[in-house]
């Protein structure tokens, strides 16, 4: 008997001590994450860049030519790999779609340097072999998320950078254009209201007071996608023009693998978009893939983990899509919205702009 009483009192004290233990706050309000049971066979998902994003400054028309241009994207992806195609074709096909239209910031509709010119960047990686190729710094390759595959399917190199890019580009056989392909007149217009804005005398030891103008005035815009196919393989990719009014030949994080863009069969497949300095700085989309290599957390877990404490709480801002072996789905942000898309095996599509 005695020995009963004492075992209740442990078993009660064992209880009492678990309900007080306090779980880090990661959940957001938005749903941003889909479980796939049993395992998919095989699953797609993109975005279109986070940021402040408001209902309230969206046109209906607006809003649908946006969520035309995800839709046609994803469907892309999905029917390469419903047909049996590699999530790499999927991810380099879909963000295709994305790269030619003005609306998003990659390729066509990719924002202006402080030069008024536009550098581009991209990157691209096979979760089965671990391979990964990327450019920064393009002015003349139509599509550089082609570049980056390119890099990685014929070269030895995983980062081009430049005039050597775009030699290696036209060497492939890439198309080419004029820089003033990327010429657009809603970008141009957001470039001269930062520069407008810009009164802050650049102190270049506080690097907080030059960036604020360009986050505060940035709509960002990369494009981005990870899929996982029928063979197990994943893949993730990421294009973008960058930061309006970047210079000095700044590189963000979306062709740097690790940032911007990781894939790895054994974990997820993850492509980033938002204030780059501070995705490079948290490393966030290999992080993701470690934290459930590691720490054998879900990838909703270590999505959370990552956007809202890690990479949010260094005071960046931002989000990414991601896919697991499984074929669950993880679209985590930290800003007011995030142009986003996600389609099952059985064709079921989801496309979301805001925090709902
Ligand atoms: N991450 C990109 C960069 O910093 C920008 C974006 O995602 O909108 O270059």
């Amino acid at each position: 008997m005695k020995n009963l009483i004492y075992l209740c009192s442990l078993l009660f004290l064992v209880s009492a001590c678990k309900s007080e233990e306090k779980k880090p706050d990661l959940a957001t309000d938005v749903k941003t994450t889909f479980e796939s049971s049993p395992k998919a066979d095989f699953a797609i998902v993109i975005h279109g860049g986070a940021g402040t994003i408001l209902k309230k400054n969206m046109s209906d028309e607006m809003e649908a030519a946006y969520k035309a241009v995800l839709e046609n994207a994803i469907r892309t992806g999905y029917e390469i790999l419903n047909a049996g195609g590699t999530s790499l074709d999927a991810v380099t096909k879909t963000i295709n779609v994305m790269e030619d239209s003005p609306l998003f910031n990659a390729g066509k509709g990719a924002v202006f340097t402080n030069d008024e010119t536009n550098e581009l960047d991209a990157s691209i990686m096979d979760g089965e072999s671990l391979n990964a190729g990327a450019s920064a710094g393009t002015t003349t390759v139509k599509n550089p998320i082609d570049l980056a595959r390119a890099v990685m399917d014929n070269s030895p190199h995983v980062m081009l950078s430049g005039p050597g890019a775009e030699t290696f580009a036209e060497e492939q056989g890439l198309e080419l254009v004029e820089p003033a392909y990327f010429y657009t007149e809603h970008r141009m217009e957001a470039l001269q209201r930062i520069k407008e804005s810009e009164k802050v005398e650049l102190d270049h030891d506080d690097k907080t007071a030059f960036y604020d103008p360009i986050i505060k005035n940035s709509k960002f815009g990369t494009v981005g996608c990870a899929a996982l196919d029928k063979n197990g393989n994943l893949a993730a990719g990421t294009s973008t023009g960058g930061m309006t009014n970047k210079r000095w030949g700044r590189i963000g994080d979306a062709p740097i693998i690790g940032s911007g863009t990781y894939a790895n069969n054994a974990t997820c497949a993850v492509s980033s978009t938002g204030w780059g300095e501070y995705f490079i700085r948290a490393q966030v989309a290999h992080d993701i893939s470690a934290m459930m290599e590691y720490k054998n957390v879900s990838l909703a877990e270590a999505s959370k983990e990552v956007i809202h404490n890690k990479m949010g709480k260094l005071g960046g801002t931002g989000g990414i899509v991601a896919v697991d072996k499984n074929g669950n789905i993880a679209m985590e942000f930290n800003t007011e919205g995030m142009y986003r898309a996600t389609m099952n095996d059985k064709g079921e599509l989801i496309i979301k702009i805001y925090k709902d």
